[in-house]
């Protein structure tokens, strides 16, 4: 019997493994709709890996803001992009209101988006930890990140909703906070993620509209995984 040549042999398993596709689960919308909660549920639910994309614009914003540069220099945005990784931001502090309103500024600039896509796109197609899906959650996912998901959500909730769950959030770590300023700050943001021309939040044509206005977070998930567990069996067959 003829041996087949090694170069042959050792490149089976990779292509195998390119031609493998990961489950991508996109979610898109606006703040506190309640998409990081649904993302990280339904990662930990599936086994898929999990991505807070919002925490790398944050990330950037944050170490922007830490060297005291202005989150609108679009050269330090872009130099801090190219530069970021997680672990730079270990630890920190990225979760307030300063830091929020700062990464939708460095979000509206493209070079800084560019710098971060290739991230995005890797975790999606090729989930750490050899896990066969990932969760990604943001504003663009559904529309540029991943545009061929096997899911995608578009989750909203009312402005006056969303402000009173952020407030619950933030009022242990800040006493003089006021629900009207969050509130205020969440409509300012959405505004500008809304209306930047480059990957705008939107949602996409395939995308499920989720609306957590009246819905507790497990009845949001149940009706996630209805839709999730759908394509799924679709996918097996
Ligand atoms: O999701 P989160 O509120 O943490 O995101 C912070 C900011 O990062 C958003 O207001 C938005 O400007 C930006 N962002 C984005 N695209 C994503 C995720 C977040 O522009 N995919």
């Amino acid at each position: 019997m003829k041996t087949p040549p090694l170069a042959s042999l050792r490149l089976q398993p990779l292509r195998r493994r390119a031609m493998a596709k990961s489950i991508v689960i996109a979610l898109d919308g606006p703040a506190a709709s309640g998409k990081g909660t649904l993302a990280q549920l339904i990662a930990d639910h599936y086994g898929f890996a999990y991505l807070d994309t919002g925490s790398l614009y944050r990330g950037v914003a944050y170490l922007l803001l830490r060297e005291g540069e202005d989150p609108k220099d679009r050269l330090a945005a872009e130099r801090a992009a190219r530069d970021f990784s997680l672990d730079k931001i270990a630890g920190a502090d990225i979760r307030s209101r300063e830091v929020g309103a700062a990464a939708s500024v460095v979000a509206a600039q493209p070079a800084v988006r560019d710098a971060l896509l290739d991230f995005q796109r890797g975790f999606a197609n090729r989930p750490p930890g050899e896990k066969k899906g990932a969760v990604l959650d943001g504003r663009d996912i559904g529309t540029v990140v991943c545009p061929h998901a096997s899911v995608k959500f578009f989750v909203i909730a009312s402005p006056e909703i969303r402000a009173r769950r952020r407030f619950l959030e933030l009022k242990d770590a800040k006493p003089g906070l006021k629900e009207a300023d969050v509130l205020a700050d969440l409509m300012e943001r959405d505004a500008r993620d809304a209306g930047r021309t480059d990957a705008p939040m939107l949602q996409a044509k395939d995308a499920e509209l989720l609306d957590t206005t009246h819905l507790t977070i497990e009845a949001a998930f149940a009706a996630a995984r209805r839709v999730i567990d759908g394509v799924l069996r679709r996918c097996e067959d």
